[in-house]
C-alpha cells in the first residue's frame, strides 16, 4: 500500500513525502485503513516496525478533517501516552515532522525535563497533539494546566512497557478524564499481548480490530 493511496489531507501527504515514507509497513498497512475509518485498534508491534507514523498519520488525518468551534489553552484533541521521556521526546519530533506543513500544534508533556518551560508553552499556545508520560501529565492535570474532555484520539504506546513499569495506575486516571470510549478512538500497541495487556485493552477500547505483524 502506498500512502499515496490512502487519500491523506495534502498537508500531511506532504510531509509524508518530505520524510521520504512512499510504501506503508506492515503495520501500517494493516491498521490505518481501520484507525482512518475510526475503529480502535490494538497492534502488537515492536519498536522499528513503524507503529509510531501509524498512530500519528492517524491523529493527524482526523485533527484536519475536522475543526474544533473552540479550543481552549491547555485542551489537546489527541493524546499520546508513552512509558519514557525518551519514547515521549522521539514521538514528539516525529509528529512536529508531520504536521510540519499543518496548522496543528504539538506539545510534550514530560518528566525529568523544565516544568515552567513546558507550563509557559501550554499557557501561551493551543495545542493539538499531546505526547505525554504519565506522571507529569497527571501533575499538569492536577494544576489544572491540562484538561482532557476534548480529547478525540487517545494512544496507549508500548503498554507492556508502562505494565511493567507500574503505570497503570496512573493511565487510569488519565483514561477517566478523557471522554468514555464510545465518545473517543483508542489505539493501544504493545509489544505482546499477554492477558494482563487484553484486559486492558478491553475496558480502555471500545470493540477494536486487533493487529499483529
Ligand atoms: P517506529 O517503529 O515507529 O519506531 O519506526 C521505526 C523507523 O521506521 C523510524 O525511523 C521511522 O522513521 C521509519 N519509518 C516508519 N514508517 C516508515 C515507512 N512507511 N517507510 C519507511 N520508513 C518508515
Amino acid at each position: 500500500v502506498r500512502f499515496h493511496d490512502l487519500f491523506l489531507p495534502i498537508a500531511l501527504m506532504r510531509a509524508i513525502q518530505e520524510v521520504g515514507y512512499q510504501y506503508c509497513s506492515p503495520i501500517q498497512a494493516m491498521t490505518l485503513p481501520y484507525a482512518l475509518a475510526g475503529f480502535d485498534c490494538i497492534g502488537k508491534a515492536q519498536t522499528g516496525t513503524g507503529k509510531t507514523a501509524a498512530f500519528l498519520i492517524t491523529a493527524i488525518t482526523d485533527l484536519l478533517e475536522h475543526r474544533l468551534e473552540e479550543q481552549y489553552l491547555g485542551e489537546p484533541r489527541a493524546l499520546i501516552l508513552a512509558p519514557t521521556r525518551e519514547l515521549a521526546l522521539q514521538i514528539a519530533e516525529d509528529a512536529q515532522q508531520l504536521t510540519k506543513y499543518s496548522r496543528l500544534k504539538v506539545v510534550a508533556v514530560v518528566g525529568g525535563m523544565d516544568f515552567e518551560k513546558q507550563q509557559k508553552q501550554l499557557a501561551e499556545q493551543r495545542v493539538d497533539i499531546m505526547v505525554a508520560t504519565p506522571g507529569r501529565l497527571i501533575d499538569f492535570m492536577n494544576r489544572k494546566l491540562v484538561f482532557l474532555d476534548q480529547i478525540e484520539l487517545l494512544v496507549i504506546d508500548e503498554a507492556d512497557r508502562m505494565l511493567d513499569m507500574g503505570f497503570i495506575p496512573d493511565i487510569k486516571t488519565i483514561v477517566r478524564a478523557t471522554p468514555r470510549t464510545e465518545n473517543r478512538q483508542t489505539l493501544m500497541f504493545s509489544a505482546t499481548f499477554s492477558q494482563d495487556i487484553l484486559n486492558l485493552a478491553e475496558r480502555w477500547t471500545n470493540e477494536p480490530v486487533q493487529v499483529e505483524v
